[in-house]
């Protein structure tokens, strides 16, 4: 089998110091567990722009589609607000989405143990949590024309359009009952089919996709009360799969079930390679922190999940990605933060190659 290849993107502001720490992660599972990844890297964002005068260069194009997967740590900052939008360094971001055709974007809510207090809900609602929400990107209400904002009569009016094909719900829900799966075996799907046309045709085409996973249960739910349901008892789902609008909505919300941005981690896929993989793109789902850049102070762990995340979705090595959570949950749980967990009085902060050490320890101690 070739060895699996990784392009790594660090990108801006934090970016370089969480996947700094993510590289001796990915050193520790080339030399302690055998998984060897021929990894490159190279520039994106503002870094990109520096150099090239582009966000992202055709080159660093060229070899994101062709890996087996793209870790990106974060793009922006306040230098680069003056810039032109056409090479803003979130263009980069956007063009490697765009091309790479990544219509299925991956949140999931995890909550470790050792951080429910954090969340806004009640400890036992939210400790032990591990949903993952799978939103449709490509398509919908956000790309659908016509759209724009026009007069009629003596007023103005503002548009958007819900547009849904059979074969963009179909690769998304496929993708969703793919990582069902994988997971629990469980998949709800959300839309609103009582009051919109592409709510039913959605229902319809994932029920259809459903014949070919009899493994998997399937529920529908209308997307306001999976709202509601996610608040209520999100651990009565699994994987949850919904459209752009919705996605974007219920996805961040549930993040923010379980606690700090530091901690999120995303995917985003795209349709199967030649080799079966998904088309991947992992990244924190944190911006480069301008706030703190440069001081030691991020938090690792969103990028480093992210990484969890490819070693899942990508690399079919869930129990390695179950083994570095755990990793991260025993640190967790010994106590060990970096300054955005802080809220219990007395507790020292890590730096960020602090945490790397600690979740390194772990892992050894994991062998
Ligand atoms: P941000 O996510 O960078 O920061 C928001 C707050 O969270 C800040 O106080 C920051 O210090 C804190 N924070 C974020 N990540 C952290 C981490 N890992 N550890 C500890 N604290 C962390 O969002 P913002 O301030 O709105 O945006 C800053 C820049 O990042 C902007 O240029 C924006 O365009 C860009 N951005 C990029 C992405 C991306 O690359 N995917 C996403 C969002 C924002």
């Amino acid at each position: 089998m070739t060895t699996p290849s990784l392009l790594i993107l660090p990108g801006d502001g934090i970016g370089p110091e969480v996947m700094a720490e993510v590289r001796r992660v990915i050193d520790w599972f080339g030399d302690k567990r055998g998984l060897q990844f021929d990894v490159s890297e190279d520039l994106v964002g503002g870094a990109a722009y520096d150099v090239h005068g582009t966000p992202l260069h055709d080159d660093t194009m060229a070899k994101a589609q062709e890996v087996d997967a793209v870790l990106l740590g974060a793009v922006g900052g306040p230098k680069y607000d003056v810039l032109d939008f056409s090479v803003k360094p979130e263009r980069g971001l956007l063009r490697l989405r765009k091309e790479m055709d990544l219509f299925a974007n991956l949140r999931p809510a995890q909550c470790f143990d050792a951080l429910a207090d954090f969340s806004s809900l009640k400890k036992d609602v939210v400790a032990g949590l591990d949903i993952m929400i799978v939103r449709e990107l490509t398509s919908g209400i956000y790309f659908g024309e016509p759209r724009g904002i026009f007069t009629e009569g003596n007023e103005r009016v503002g548009i958007n359009t819900q547009r849904y094909t059979e074969s963009e719900i179909d690769r998304v829900a496929r993708n969703a009952f793919e990582l069902a799966m994988k997971r629990n075996k469980k998949l709800c799907s959300m839309e609103k089919a009582n009051v919109m046309e592409s709510g039913i045709l959605w229902r319809e085409v994932v029920t259809k996709v459903g014949e070919d996973y009899p493994e998997v249960e399937l529920s529908h739910m209308y997307a306001d009360a999976g709202a509601m349901q996610l608040c209520r008892w999100p651990k009565q789902f699994d994987v949850i799969v919904t459209d752009n609008l919705f996605g974007d909505l219920l996805s961040d919300a549930a993040a923010m079930l379980t606690g700090s941005l530091g901690m999120l981690p995303s995917a985003s896929l795209g349709a199967p390679m030649a080799n079966g993989r998904p088309k991947a793109m992992y990244e924190p789902v944190h911006g480069s922190a301008p706030d703190i850049a440069g001081q030691g102070k991020a938090n690792p762990i969103a990028c480093i999940l992210s990484f969890a995340m490819a070693l899942r979705y990508s690399f079919d090595l869930g129990d390695e990605a179950a083994r570095l959570e755990a990793a991260i949950n025993a640190v967790l749980e010994k106590g060990v933060r970096t300054a955005d967990l802080l809220g219990e009085e007395g507790v020292t902060p890590v730096s960020t190659s602090g945490m790397g050490d600690a979740i390194l320890a772990a892992l050894d101690e994991s062998l």
